[in-house]
């Protein structure tokens, strides 16, 4: 097994992931739940047996804010906070969507986006699979 304290932090690793097009977030071998932030011990149970695995990527809204910006410095955008289906929560924010049109509990998937050097992870509202009617 890897040693948790040599080599690169669970934080760089993550990064680096990112930067390969892949979301993957921690799960503890001892308690078996999912972990992020990276970290070296699982907040849960203390373990040191964390391992990378690929979540589903889907997870909902559980709570947003929009953050007004100029619109020639971008317009106004939203930091949320998703609550993954895995358990974790983390900050990000929701794209493809008016920002102030982010609600709590709308389902979104994960994407990265940036790609070499700048891969940030946002969301999208989940495709819901023509509710409307096609
Ligand atoms: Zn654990």
């Amino acid at each position: 097994m890897q040693d948790p304290f040599t080599g690169p932090g669970p934080d760089a690793q993550f990064a680096a992931q990112l930067r390969e097009g892949r979301f993957e977030i921690q799960r503890c071998d001892d308690c078996a739940r999912h972990v992020f932030m990276p970290r070296v011990l699982c907040p849960h149970c203390g373990g040191a047996r964390l391992s990378w695995t690929t979540p589903s990527g889907r997870g909902a809204v559980y709570s947003c804010t929009t953050v007004r910006r100029k619109a020639d410095s971008g317009g106004d955008y939203n930091v949320s906070i998703i609550a993954l289906d895995e358990g974790p929560q983390l900050m990000s924010r929701v794209e493809g969507i008016a920002a102030d049109a982010v609600r709590i509990g709308m389902r979104v998937c994960a994407q990265i986006v940036g790609g070499e050097g700048a891969a940030v992870l946002v969301f999208r509202p989940e495709e819901t699979g023509g509710a409307d009617g096609a």
